[in-house]
């Protein structure tokens, strides 16, 4: 176990130190697990349902202590960090109510009877990025534990604070030892080694298509259930007959929150010529009201990048003769700050506009109807969200089942909501997260006849 230092990306010092866990190490959680999921799962389902909501109870009394974790962690504006904690909270409080739920299927037959089980899966490996530790992380462990599978999460090398600290609570919850383990440590060790092992059942991977594809190869090794959610390139798009006013005002956040480091954000908006000036008149001072600075602050809207590393692969997209349209503010002096970003006009070639850039930047493309911009809107490998803008509700349905995306809005930028399902079409992902089905995700369905002959 060699320890690594967490910084803080506004301040660029160090928090604390964290054990990165070797393959060894890994190889002896997954054992643990694989004892401890045999008993976890023969816990009566009422009991099972009473810890998970213990569990949840203590995340909410150390919500603010989480939310500060992941400012210093994540520089995640406050406001932003204290829903996160919610979010954990809520999910785990929403999926105890499963074990008692998880009702099989009564078929009728001749000669017997016939029912099914869902039965769990065993060892569940669940690796995290670092743009959401917290609510990402609790969208795969919450429902696998309710299914009564063992849980290893993996949070991302540079933050694990969150993480860690949820793995205690689940201990001073009353959850036995082994049910959860979270490992520290990087990818390529800890990571590979739950896709490699035999023994865990399940991958759960947030995060880059590349390393989202690699897991996928792996995983195929061992016909290994997998669920995958990585990037986007979502479009925001605004029809001439919307509400401008509301449609600019709110575009800043559906792109800029978290700085950009969000898989939903919708980082294409697509304008209809006709309404294209008075737009971009209304975006500019909203999105140079976006106010960027101290993540510990209330009143804060955005924080710095995660690293020096990601602030560069940023800066790539914006080089000097970019055609930035306008950009709002960031601070000087230490930190990953990287101001938000307006593109236009951009080509369709060009990497601001084709890549998932994973930071404060937005390009703006017009487009003449509804048949260019649904064309302009599916033309990217990517599926994951977007949203539509128009008065018309006949438009607004036409262009929602017409976009290839798993999360749509109409004229809003819902976030996500944890009983609804979640995940995204194409190279987005695989498979769906959060709402009334995720246990499906987290069990095997098991058909048995009892014959009544004998
Ligand atoms: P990443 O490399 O895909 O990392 C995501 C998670 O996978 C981390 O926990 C990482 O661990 C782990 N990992 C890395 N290599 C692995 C391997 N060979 N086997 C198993 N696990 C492995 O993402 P990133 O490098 O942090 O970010 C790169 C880009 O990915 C971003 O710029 C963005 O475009 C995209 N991204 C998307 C999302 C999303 O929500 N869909 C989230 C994050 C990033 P380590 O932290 O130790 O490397
Ligand atoms: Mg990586």
């Amino acid at each position: 176990m060699t320890a690594y230092t967490i910084l803080n990306p506004a301040t660029e010092q160090p928090v604390t130190t964290v054990p990165g866990t070797s393959a060894a190490e890994t190889d002896a959680a997954i054992a643990r697990a694989e004892v401890a999921q045999r008993s976890w799962r023969a816990v009566a389902p009422g009991d099972r349902a009473s810890l998970l909501r213990a569990f949840a109870a203590k995340v909410d009394a150390h919500g603010e202590e989480l939310a500060q974790l992941e400012v210093a962690n994540s520089g995640h504006p406050v406001g932003a960090a204290r829903w996160e904690a919610g979010q954990i909270r809520d999910v785990i409080q929403y999926y105890a109510a499963a074990p008692e739920r998880l009702t099989g299927r009564q078929i009728p037959v001749a000669g017997g009877v016939d029912v099914t089980f869902a039965e769990p899966l065993g060892v569940v490996g669940l690796i995290v990025p670092w743009n959401f530790p917290m609510p990402i992380l609790s969208w795969g462990m919450a429902p696998a534990l309710a299914a009564g599978n063992a849980v290893i999460a993996k949070p991302a090398e540079m933050t694990p604070l969150t993480a860690i600290r949820i793995g205690e609570l689940a201990l001073e919850a009353g959850l036995p030892e082994g049910v959860l383990q979270v490992l520290p440590g990087k990818g390529s060790v800890v990571g590979q080694r739950l896709v490699d092992h035999p023994a865990v059942r399940k991958i759960v991977f947030t995060g880059s298509t590349e390393v989202g594809q690699q897991i996928m190869a792996g995983c195929a090794k061992h016909v290994k259930r997998l669920t995958l959610e990585l990037g986007g390139k979502s479009a925001n798009i605004v029809f001439a007959d919307s509400d401008l006013e509301q449609a600019a005002a709110t575009a800043p956040y559906a792109v800029f929150d978290n700085a950009g480091q969000d898989c939903c954000a919708r980082s294409r908006i697509l304008v209809q010529a006709a309404v294209l000036d008075r737009f971009m008149e209304l975006l500019e001072p909203a999105v140079k009201d976006v106010k960027v600075g101290d993540p510990a602050l209330a009143q804060t809207e955005m924080g710095p990048l995660i690293s020096a590393g990601h602030r560069a692969s940023v800066a790539r997209y914006v080089p000097d003769n970019a055609p930035v349209a306008f950009r709002g503010s960031a601070p000087d002096g230490p930190g990953y700050w990287f101001p938000p970003t307006v593109l236009a006009p951009v080509g369709f070639d060009a990497p601001a506009y084709t890549d998932e850039v994973f930071g404060p930047v937005v390009t703006v493309t017009p487009f003449e109807d509804e048949a260019e911009a649904i064309r302009i809107a599916n033309d990217t490998p990517y599926g994951l969200s977007g949203s539509i803008w128009t008065g018309n509700v006949g438009r607004a349905i036409r262009v929602a089942r017409a976009v290839e995306a798993g999360n749509l809005s109409v004229n809003s930028h819902s976030s996500v909501r944890y009983w609804t399902p979640f995940g995204g079409f194409k190279q987005s992902g695989l498979g769906r997260e959060l709402g009334p089905d995720a246990l499906d995700a987290f069990t095997e369905t098991k058909n048995v006849f009892i014959s009544t002959q004998a």
